[in-house]
């Protein structure tokens, strides 16, 4: 598709972000590109809006810049995937291991029922370790998740691996 290369060009990489040897993805570049942006979502739109999808899930922070324009075009709900101690209401939580130490991601109880189809979106995935709570969470809820989407699919840390036999789909390949 000739729109994957101006979304991939308007991706701006940082050296040595947040950590020295980090070679940071910056997608907020691709932002200010009103052409890059719509492709971007134009292309998620495009592949979601005749599965049956009724429930984006995004992850925090990035996944709610992509998840809501794409729930809104599908018409299906958005639900936040949170980062721990940020929701306000009742929560079901998933603990998920980082290069150092582990985290937790959150969601609201409810905001999903038993035998929905999601769509679970990020900007990019690295170990796959965010995507994958964020999947387990669904499920646990009987949820089921049609496919996990990133813009961004950075090679050789098998994340995708670590996601089994749920399908992922992205739009832009990185090292
Ligand atoms: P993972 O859990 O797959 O190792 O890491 C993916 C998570 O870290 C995503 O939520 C993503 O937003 C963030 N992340 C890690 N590296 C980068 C990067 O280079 N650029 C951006 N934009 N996000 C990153």
């Amino acid at each position: 598709d000739p729109r994957i290369a101006r979304i991939s060009s308007a991706i701006r990489v940082i050296p040595d972000f947040p950590k020295p040897g980090i070679m940071f993805q910056d997608i907020t570049t691709m932002l200010l590109d009103t052409k890059a942006f719509k492709d971007t979502i134009d292309l998620f739109v495009e592949r979601y809006r005749d599965k049956n999808i009724s429930v984006v899930a995004g992850v925090e922070a990035r996944g709610f810049i992509f998840g809501p324009p794409i729930a809104l075009a599908i018409g299906a709900k958005f639900v936040p995937m949170r980062k721990p101690n940020k929701l306000p209401g009742e929560v079901i939580s998933e603990e998920y291991s980082l290069e150092y130490g582990t985290d937790k991601m959150e969601m609201h109880v409810g905001a999903v029922e038993a035998g929905e189809r999601a769509l679970v979106i990020d900007d990019l995935i690295a170990t796959g370790g965010t995507l994958c709570a964020a999947v387990k969470l669904l499920e646990r809820v009987g949820v089921n998740v049609v496919e996990c989407a990133c813009v961004i699919e950075l090679l050789g840390l098998k994340g995708r691996e670590r996601l089994g036999d749920r399908p992922l789909f992205v739009l832009v390949n990185a090292t």
